[in-house]
């Protein structure tokens, strides 16, 4: 299954794509964690990225690109996999197209998360995540101790703040979503890939949604 989750910061991409991982066993490419990744090492992507994405402004697409490119030429996507947060404007959606055509790979349906922009201010601000094992949490809705066991942090997870959910940087990325990756919603509308839900409500709420809309676009798959 090759899936794009879409939708606001704080609409519940990576949280769905992390109960997506558990059933489905394919893996969840994040640009943003990749990114994460990369700046943490130092490498010279992740230093160049570190600006854009203290500001809360979108980093270059040839930086995302060469990781995308990089990420999923690994072994473990050959059953497919979820992106989250990529693609994030039409240069990068038309650049996967081109990339996934040269693999035989094609999108099977494209999610978009609909969340109140009230509800994804406060989603923002309350979100941590464990540095150990990279669960995601909410001080407000899903604090520690509300999701099961994890070997890796032994139930006592290291809860961090992501730098850019501050309330300034939290502004600027709602913008740049609006202006630069809201045009995808009718791009991939053309392209009959386009899935919407109602994306707020409970983790598992959400999540029955999302199995829902997957077991209709397996279904229709099947039988064309
Ligand atoms: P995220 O974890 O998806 O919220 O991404 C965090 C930050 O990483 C964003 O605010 C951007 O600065 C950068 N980023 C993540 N994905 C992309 C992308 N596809 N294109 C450009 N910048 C990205």
């Amino acid at each position: 299954m090759r899936l794009i989750l879409l939708g606001a910061p704080g609409s519940g991409k990576g949280t769905q794509s992390q109960k997506l991982v558990e059933r489905y066993a394919v893996p969840q490419i994040s640009t943003g964690d990749l990114l994460r990744e990369a700046r943490e090492k130092g490498s010279p992507l992740g230093l160049q990225a570190k600006v854009a994405m203290d500001a809360g402004k979108l980093a270059d697409d040839s930086i995302v690109l060469a990781i995308i490119r990089e990420r999923l030429a690994q072994p473990d996507t050959a059953n497919g996999f979820i992106l989250d947060g990529f693609p994030r404007n039409l240069a990068q959606a038309d650049a996967l197209g081109a990339m996934l055509k040269e693999i035989g790979q094609p999108i099977d349906a494209v999610i978009l998360m609909q969340v109140d922009p009230d509800v994804l201010f406060r989603r923002l601000t309350g979100r941590r995540t464990c540095k150990e094992c990279g669960r995601i949490f909410n001080i407000y809705t899903s604090p520690p101790g509300t999701l099961p066991h994890c070997d890796r942090c032994r139930d006592r997870p290291v809860l961090v703040q992501r730098p850019d959910d501050n309330e300034d940087v939290i502004e600027n990325r709602l913008k740049v979503y609006t202006a630069q990756t809201k045009p995808l919603i009718e791009y991939y509308e053309k392209l009959k890939l386009l899935r919407r839900i109602d994306a707020e409500g409970s983790v598992d709420e959400v999540f029955a949604r999302v199995e829902r809309v997957l077991a209709a676009t397996l279904a229709h798959a099947a039988k064309t």
